[in-house]
């Protein structure tokens, strides 16, 4: 069982210097699905259904291990985030970790690690925010340089870099991780960060001691660089309408899904099927072939059946000859 705390609102206040560019954030279920995993939702006032901004109460909840919640890093308004966290959760993924936290040591950048479920999470803080896409091009970079592996592009496997996405619509959240120092609900444990004291208040006083990244600094790093050409986003998809008619009744995936990223042969997109199931958190488990994109498949292993059904399209038997 996991320690509970009675924080103060300064000490929630500290975290939310720390962590919080964008008031939306997400709660974990504290019941599992039927799958066993347990799913955040984005936390909504019960009565208007709105957006819930997240204060120092809910901060304290999160601390305290009432609740747990997970944070968006990007804010629309400036495309920009206040942290830059690194998932690892592979098989030698603290090692890569460590590999990364030297490297940027090497650079000038203090970064700390949080153990996770299956590995860590490696933080850099900006001090001020930082526009998403620069934090994005100087991550891939230097974890290519160390040839630390980067899930996507091709690669199941490897780190995930927070913020995922280089800008966001007004309306979008982009991807959530778990809030740092509260306690996960599937585990019922906390995961601290490994150089300070097991309390709110000692970790917060660490994450403040470490130098920040400015804005100059990133600028400097990514002089002449961008995004690997395998990870950079995918184009929107141009919207064909289906010829009128007879054939307008046609499924085509591409209306369904929305692509993450493109490589030479494929849009990648979440399976639908897996994401009713809970998984394919990373958003990638189906591929559409670019050149005909009546042909897709989910790497996970759903049948065609089973992703048309989840969109609500099942396919139609043929009558048997
Ligand atoms: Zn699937």
């Amino acid at each position: 069982m996991y320690a509970k705390f009675q924080v103060t609102r300064e000490t929630a206040g500290d975290f939310i210097r720390l962590f919080v560019n964008r008031r939306a954030y997400s709660i974990q279920s504290s019941r599992p699905l039927p799958n066993g995993s347990f799913p955040y939702y984005l936390a909504r006032d019960w009565r208007t259904k709105e957006p819930k901004p997240l204060d120092d109460d809910a901060v304290r909840m999160h601390l305290n291990g009432d609740i747990t919640i997970s944070l968006y890093a990007i804010n629309p308004e400036t495309q920009r985030s206040k942290w830059v966290a690194i998932d690892a959760d592979f098989d030698g993924a603290i090692e890569a970790l460590f590999q990364l936290q030297w490297e940027l040591k090497q650079d000038g950048v203090q970064a700390a690690l949080e153990q996770s479920r299956r590995g860590g999470h490696l933080w850099i803080f900006g001090a001020e925010p930082l526009l998403a896409s620069e934090c994005r091009i100087y991550v891939y970079n230097l974890a290519l340089r160390l040839g630390v592996p980067v899930k996507g592009g091709g690669l199941k496997q490897g780190i995930e870099v927070f913020p995922r996405q280089d800008r966001l619509d007004g309306a979008e959240y982009g991807n959530a991780i778990r809030a740092p120092l509260g306690v996960h609900r599937r585990t019922e444990r906390r995961y601290w960060f490994y150089e300070a004291d097991l309390s709110p208040e000692a970790q917060l006083a660490y994450l403040d001691g470490l130098k920040k990244l400015t804005d100059g600094e990133l600028k400097t790093f990514i002089q002449g660089m961008s995004l690997p050409e395998a990870y950079k986003p995918a184009p929107s998809v141009p919207y064909i309408p289906s010829a009128s008619g007879t054939d307008n009744q046609e499924f085509r995936i591409l209306d369904f899904v929305r692509p993450t990223r493109k490589d030479s042969r494929n849009w990648w997109a979440r399976c639908p099927s897996c994401a009713q199931a809970g998984r394919d958190r990373s958003g990638d488990n189906l591929a559409i072939q670019i050149k005909n994109p009546r042909l897709y498949k989910c790497w996970a292993g759903c049948r065609k059946e089973e992703i048309r059904a989840a969109l609500g399209r099942p396919i139609h038997k043929r009558a048997s000859a």
